[in-house]
């Protein structure tokens, strides 16, 4: 077999740098080793890099494509819309077509508000939270990721910073330097999945706190399920304090099922934000919820702005997913369902075969494969034990079998990928955990 070679994403890297500050146009890209790839292309599953080699892709552009890349039925909806402009900064039909869409799908949802990123419709959240109850304080939880505006960004902290003299006194750890020193002032940080401590800070401070914001699974650290009834609990505590309840549904919206993991748990909270799937890898991302909240936004008393906002080519992505995802002829949330399973178990089975300690925690179509010796990873302590090295050097492997994963090791699958792709890929692991 010819040795895996990576030269021209190397040499591409090395120009890159001169011009682009980072060489990637998202810091955490350059994490991948032995280089940041450069694509040549890709479709369905596959993504092929400038040095010819092909890959299972399950890094799927760190989420958002629930149908692969280069999906006929979105490319032709893109392509159809471009035909009568991108842009037009003036209202048009695809923009109530997906809200009045969205209004349908998602439980929550009595009206939506369009943006860009994931980022955005956080801030959007957070700020018709704020306007609705007149409070500013916002709890958010550790390992939890929603963004990265300096209002909420925080760096995921060391397993000593998460104790309870920290609970107490709120220590939150800005993301980055040259974030404002202020800017986290307003953030208390829990522990999540913890009933008593949420109850505790909630009704010591409920007169300050305006919102609670929550990945409904904490998807960005470790696939962590809520435990029973514990999002049920902050629902009820929020409502009877009011304080606003938003589920960042960045990841799970349109992935874990078409109402998200709201829909799929059967939760009302009164916020969610979406983004990722909703364009499949085209930029669109939203709010959605109760009336009274978005109606301040037709009030005129919270500001919405975006250049972009509400774009025909983003409306016509976000439309064609929908309608795509909709279609019950294809059953593909059973199907993504299935291929997450196969692919988590198969795992689980080739760890144990090899005697390697490892965990996977999965929902349906997105999981995360760690190495640890903890029998069972269920919250952010049992997370920040796992072996992050090894999982990076077996991310390095998995390229050489031909399988890209993200370095973090949380695996997204899409409709397209086949039996036979999870049938390769765990030929893949096996190869990589017996390097290993
Ligand atoms: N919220 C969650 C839960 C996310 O995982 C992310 C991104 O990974 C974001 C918000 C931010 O989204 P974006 O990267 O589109 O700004």
């Amino acid at each position: 077999m010819n040795p895996y070679i990576t030269d021209k994403s190397s040499q591409k890297f090395n120009e890159s740098k001169q011009f682009l500050a980072g060489g990637v146009a998202s810091s955490l890209r350059a994490a991948m080793k032995p280089v940041p790839l450069f694509v040549e292309n890709a479709s369905g599953s596959r993504i092929i890099d400038v040095d010819g080699n092909t890959y299972i892709d399950y890094l799927l552009a760190y989420g958002p494509l629930i149908l692969g890349h280069a999906h006929p039925a979105l490319i032709a909806s893109v392509n159809d819309a471009s035909q009568r402009g991108i842009a037009y900064g003036l209202q048009h039909d695809g923009e109530i077509q997906l809200a009045k869409r969205l209004t349908q799908i998602l439980p929550c949802a009595d009206k939506v508000a369009l943006s860009g990123s994931g980022t955005e419709a956080v801030m959007l959240a957070l700020r018709l939270a704020r306007a609705y109850n007149g409070k500013r304080k916002i709890v958010r939880f550790h390992g939890h990721y929603h963004g990265w505006s300096d209002s909420i960004f925080t760096s995921f902290p060391s397993p000593d910073m998460h104790t309870l003299a920290n609970k107490a006194e709120n220590l939150t750890p800005p993301g980055t330097e040259g974030q404002s020193e202020n800017s986290l002032e307003d953030i208390i940080l829990l522990p999540w999945n913890d009933a008593e401590a949420l109850e505790l800070v909630l009704r010591q401070q409920q007169h300050e706190i305006a919102a609670v914001i929550s990945e409904p699974v904490m998807c960005n650290s470790g696939c962590l399920m809520p435990k029973p009834g514990y999002l049920e609990h902050m629902r009820a505590l929020t409502q009877e304090l009011g304080i606003v309840m938003i589920l960042d549904e960045v990841i799970t919206g349109f992935r874990v099922g078409l109402g998200g993991a709201h829909g799929r748990f059967g939760l009302m909270p009164d916020l969610v934000t979406i983004g990722k799937a909703m364009g499949c890898g085209i930029a669109i991302s939203g709010v959605a919820g109760s009336r009274e909240l978005l109606e301040q936004i037709d009030q005129g008393k919270v500001s919405h702005l975006g250049t972009l906002n509400g774009n025909g080519l983003a409306t016509a992505a976000a439309l064609a997913t929908i309608t795509e995802l909709s279609r019950e002829e294809e059953q593909y949330y059973i199907k993504l369902e299935q291929t997450g399973t196969d692919l988590a178990s198969g795992i689980r089975e080739l760890l144990a075969l090899h005697q390697i300690p490892g965990v996977v925690n999965q929902l349906g179509p997105v999981f995360h494969m760690m190495f640890t010796h903890e029998q069972q990873v269920e919250d952010f302590d049992a997370f920040n034990k796992r072996d992050a090295a090894q999982y990076s050097r077996f991310a390095e492997l998995m390229l050489e079998a031909g399988v890209l994963v993200r370095t973090s090791g949380l695996w997204y699958v899409s409709t397209e990928h086949s039996a036979v792709d999870v049938r390769d890929t765990l030929k893949a692991v096996e190869q990589s955990l017996i390097k290993l």
